[in-house]
Parts: structure tokens; C-alpha cells; sequence
């Protein structure tokens, strides 16, 4: 390793740290791990005496504790965009294992040409394994976290909790390039909501029980989640549609429901109370929490025989 590519490092740790993102050094030639400690490993001393942090916490834009760290290895850099107040969209290809079909850039586009969103070019950098990472600042007030294949099978996003190597990383099958330097808009608003992934805590109140009839039992969640929307006060409009979508998507998911017949009453719901503006949020509320659901199936055990003695 030479001491020109410990040198080129360090100054796109600090160019990163201009541009305002907190960067954090990531082991040499690797994408992964960073050049720190994990949890489980903490020797609770240093900046861990209180308690572990984490790469994440600890990233920064101060380009004198960057140049010290730095000075002593060719750190890739790697850029924490949620504490930036941007996010990423990470595109991947596809494997070579895998059956042909579309790429991960391919089916972002497919996305925002269903959803009739805007995909304007932006700041984006080239992976070594040919992927691409579309980087744009967030609105104010936004939060936005991380997903893995949630968007589509081949897009991945980087918002808090996740990180991406800056160009000028290296890795042994290449190195992270810069494809357009565009200064974009902030993040569309339906990027925005297909980044959004539904707290664990959304549903927790719905226990999985075993049902006497899983027909019936569909049947009747069919007819009751969307008057549940229609009767929702305005302020919990989008939970209860986003409950709702996503409580019917179990039951799709666990093929006990056609997804055609979800989307079709729960769009009649929201009919009851969205206006043309709100109608492609809606939409977009729908689609997300019906997907989440498929993918988290309602676990449906078929009640046999006399009920239990209470
Ligand atoms: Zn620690």
C-alpha cells in the first residue's frame, strides 16, 4: 500500500467532510468493517467509558481528528448519510447466479415510472461491482433509515444506521468512482415513502392467535379494516391506513386474500376522505404497507376441536 493512496484517502476524507458528512474510517481495501471495535468486544474504556459507541456516533466532518486518523493507514472512507442529512440509493447488479431480469437501476426506474415520481439525476457514485448509489439530501424534517431489499429486490438505502464508501474508496475488485457530481434535489417525496419502513411497533398490539376459520376469518378483516379507515379521525388518517394495508397484506401473504381485493377496498376506503393531492400519498401508503405484509405473513393456525376451558 502506497503512501500516494494513504494520502489520496485522507483527502477525500476530508473533501467528504467539506461537503458536511460525517465519515468514518473503514478497514483498508475492504467495504466492511470499520476500523473500530464491535459491541460485543467493547473494552469499555476511551470514548466507550460511558457506555459502546458506535462508527456511526462517532463519524465527524473535523478535518484534524480526520487528518490524525488518517495519518496512520489508507483507510477507505466511509460516509454516515442519515447524520449527513442525506440519504442513498444504493442500486445493485445482479448476481451471476441469478435467473435474468432487472437490475437494481433498472427497477428504480421501473418504480418511479409507476408511481408517476420524479428520479432526477443527482450526485452518484459507481461501485466496483458495477452497481451505482444515487446520493440526495433529505427534506427537513425527514427521518429515514436503512433498508435492505425493501424497495425493490436489487435496491438497497442508506439513511441512519447504514453507510456508503465515498469515491475514491478502494476495494481488490476495484475502486468507488464519481459518475455525476450533479448537486440534486432533495429526496422526491415517493422515494421518500417507499424509504419508509413501518416501525416493529406498528402492529404490536394485534396478537397472532389461532383462528377457527381462515376464510371467514379473512373474510371479515376484508370488511373491517377498511371501514376502520373510513371511520379514521383525520389525524390518524395514514396509521390506521398504513395498519390496515398492512394487516390485509398478512393475510395475503399467507394466501388466505388476494392482494387484487385488498388494494381495491382499500382504495375505496381512502376514497371516502382523500382528494386528488392526497390520493398518489395514499396510493403509496398502500403499496408499501400491503408489501411489508406480504412479507410478513400472518402466521394462521387452524383451531381444532373444543375450544380450551378458560
Ligand atoms: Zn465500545
Amino acid at each position: 500500500m502506497s503512501e500516494a493512496q494513504r494520502a489520496a484517502l485522507e483527502r477525500v476524507a476530508l473533501a467528504m467532510a467539506g461537503r458536511g458528512w460525517a465519515v468514518f474510517p473503514i478497514m483498508p481495501n475492504r467495504k466492511w468493517p470499520p476500523a473500530w471495535h464491535r459491541k460485543d468486544t467493547c473494552p469499555g474504556r476511551g470514548p466507550c467509558a460511558a457506555g459502546h459507541v458506535t462508527p456511526e456516533s462517532l463519524a465527524t466532518t473535523d478535518p484534524e481528528t480526520i487528518t490524525r486518523v488518517w495519518a496512520t493507514a489508507p483507510y477507505n472512507v466511509a460516509v454516515f448519510p442519515g447524520k449527513s442529512g442525506w440519504h442513498v440509493i444504493d442500486c445493485d447488479i445482479r448476481k451471476p447466479d441469478e435467473a435474468p431480469g432487472l437490475d437494481g437501476w433498472e427497477e428504480l426506474q421501473a418504480l418511479a415510472a409507476a408511481r408517476g415520481g420524479p428520479l432526477p439525476d443527482t450526485w452518484t457514485t459507481s461501485t466496483p461491482s458495477g452497481g451505482r448509489q444515487l446520493w440526495y439530501p433529505v427534506p427537513p424534517g425527514v427521518r429515514l433509515g436503512s433498508t435492505v431489499k425493501w424497495i425493490a429486490e436489487h435496491v438497497d438505502t442508506r439513511g441512519w444506521g447504514g453507510y456508503a464508501l465515498a469515491p475514491g474508496s478502494v476495494r481488490e475488485d476495484g475502486a468507488y468512482e464519481l459518475l455525476d457530481d450533479t448537486e440534486g434535489p432533495p429526496l422526491a417525496g415517493w422515494l421518500v415513502q417507499v424509504s419508509v419502513k413501518l416501525p416493529p411497533t406498528a402492529n404490536s398490539g394485534r396478537t397472532q392467535k389461532p383462528v377457527a376459520a381462515p376464510s371467514a376469518y379473512a373474510a371479515k378483516a376484508l370488511r373491517e379494516e377498511p371501514d376502520r379507515v373510513r371511520n379514521a379521525p383525520p389525524g390518524q388518517r395514514n396509521k390506521t391506513l398504513s395498519t390496515a394495508a398492512y394487516a390485509l397484506g398478512q393475510l395475503v401473504g399467507a394466501r388466505l386474500l388476494d392482494e387484487h381485493s385488498a388494494r381495491t377496498e382499500l382504495r375505496a376506503a381512502v376514497a371516502a376522505w382523500n382528494t386528488p393531492d392526497s390520493a398518489v400519498k395514499d396510493d403509496g401508503v398502500i403499496e408499501t404497507s400491503l408489501a411489508a405484509g406480504i412479507d410478513n405473513p400472518r402466521r394462521i393456525t387452524p383451531r381444532h376441536g373444543t375450544r380450551r376451558a378458560a
